[in-house]
């Protein structure tokens, strides 16, 4: 089909998702129309390097020969059965691999062992919450009925997941709706809302979250963080200990710590999961994102043990945990994530990722070095550099301004495809990506930064 057509179709009919679609109706869109490794080509031929790993799905690249084949192998057998009342052998075989990745270290008693599927990131915050809630109520505790979250947190945009979010600009409108819950401040130390320095604040936001949980105790269901990375609400890199030393809260009040992967797993943060960094085992954990190399949609909460236990019992108990989806555990999805986990070994992914983890640290450090740069932050393969109007007092540009849009449109007009969150530039390429490919997005960043501010 012509492009004329096509765009002509996409704004009759189309709605876009975060998009201001007054804007999007008089500009000209982009039509993706194939990709090759880290690479995306438009409709006019035009090739992108693709900094954000096609919106933080993509870990081994486009179009991986071993992922194609298992789809089209699976696609032989069967496209879709139901895990209600029913199984089906890649849903299996994938939970197994799962949990075996989850626990390698792990005593047996402390194992993340069972998986609920879903189809994103959203339901599986969704499944967490409602797993949460109810594992209370099993257990007695009727009173339960709130959740700690952080500021600037993002869960996906379904309403449960909205009530635990703190990103102003997405959830203010929405507050009438959502759940009860409490948020805490994030270790957010470029802007502290302490008003404090690290290290030498000691992790203070830590005592606020414990205020949180001693006033609140008798309520609270379970803490739910996006661990080490805040990606959504702007890169925010934790400072080290915040993690662990949340966890020894959940402990020491009885807490459930609910991990919020969808970002951050499958060797982004150069560990296979973020939490691993810190030695810390949630109660549990959603998985997204990544999980599929951005071929499917597909979602995972996994629990531990004593969790799913509390939901054994007789029928007019009413312990069952009634939830599921029409596309829970589709075979296509989990012979997609299959063939991703297995190029992870194949590929050694997370090996080969202490020089490109370095290279980045290096160009970033001449990023941090303009006129009007902020802060940038890293971990591991996740990078985001702050723009701000004034370094001294951290004044940020007008949002009228969009300088983020700015900046990537230059971007993309340099052969560079990327998305900025607000005043922030998003670097997040897949792990795949050569030192090369690296080298030449930052430096992208950087003349397109020097560009746009001059
Ligand atoms: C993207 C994201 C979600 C939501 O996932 P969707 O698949 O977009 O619904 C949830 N949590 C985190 C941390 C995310 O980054």
């Amino acid at each position: 089909m012509d492009k004329k057509t096509l765009i002509e179709w996409d704004k009759k009919y189309i709605w876009h998702p975060f998009t201001q679609m007054k804007y999007w109706l008089e500009d000209e869109p982009t039509i993706f129309v194939e990709a090759q490794d880290c690479f995306l080509k438009d409709i006019d031929g035009r090739w992108y390097l693709d900094g954000v790993s096609s919106l933080w799905v993509n870990i081994h690249g486009h179009r991986r020969k071993e992922i194609d084949e298992a789809v089209c192998g699976q696609l032989d057998k069967v496209a879709h059965s139901t895990l209600l009342g029913a199984c089906n052998e890649p849903s299996i075989v994938l939970a197994k691999r799962l949990v075996d990745l989850l626990n390698e270290k792990l005593p047996a008693e402390e194992s993340l062992s069972k998986v609920f599927y879903s189809d994103n990131g959203s339901t599986a915050v969704e499944i967490a919450m409602k797993i949460a809630y109810q594992y209370w109520q099993n257990m007695g505790m009727k009173e339960k009925d709130t959740f700690v979250s952080l500021k600037e947190g993002y869960h996906g945009d379904t309403i449960g997941a909205v009530s635990v979010g703190g990103v102003e600009l997405f959830h203010e409108v929405y507050k009438p709706l959502l759940n009860k819950s409490i948020q805490a401040p994030a270790p957010y130390c470029y802007r502290c809302s302490l008003g404090l320095n690290h290290p030498s604040c000691d992790l203070a936001c830590l005592n606020e979250m414990e205020k949180i949980l001693k006033e609140s105790l008798q309520r609270v269901i379970a803490v739910i963080v996006e661990p080490l990375v805040q990606c959504a609400g702007g890169i925010i890199v934790w400072p080290e200990g915040y993690l662990r030393g949340l966890r020894a809260l959940c402990d020491k009040y009885g807490v459930l710590l609910i991990a919020d992967e969808v970002a951050t797993g499958f060797g982004r943060t150069g560990r296979m999961f973020a939490c691993e960094h810190e030695g810390v085992i949630p109660d549990i954990i959603c998985l997204s994102k990544g999980i599929t190399n951005g071929y499917m949609p597909l979602a995972v909460t996994v629990v531990k043990e004593r969790i799913f236990n509390a939901f054994l019992g007789e029928l007019n108990e009413r312990k069952t945990f009634y939830h599921g989806h029409s596309y829970t555990g589709n075979p296509l999805a989990c012979s997609a994530a299959l063939a991703s986990l297995d190029i992870f070994y194949k590929d050694q992914t997370l090996e080969n990722l202490p020089p490109k983890i370095e290279l980045m640290k290096d160009k970033l450090s001449e990023i941090a070095e303009l006129k009007n740069v902020g802060d940038v932050r890293q971990k591991g393969m996740i990078a985001g550099v702050e723009l701000v109007k004034n370094r001294k007092t951290k004044e940020s540009f007008p949002y009228e301004e969009q300088i983020g849009w700015r900046v990537v449109k230059a971007a993309r007009k340099a052969g560079v495809w990327l998305r900025p969150l607000g005043d922030i530039i998003v670097i997040m390429p897949p792990l795949v990506i050569s030192m090369e490919n690296l080298e030449r997005l930052l430096d992208v960043i950087k003349e397109c930064i020097i560009e746009v501010i001059k």
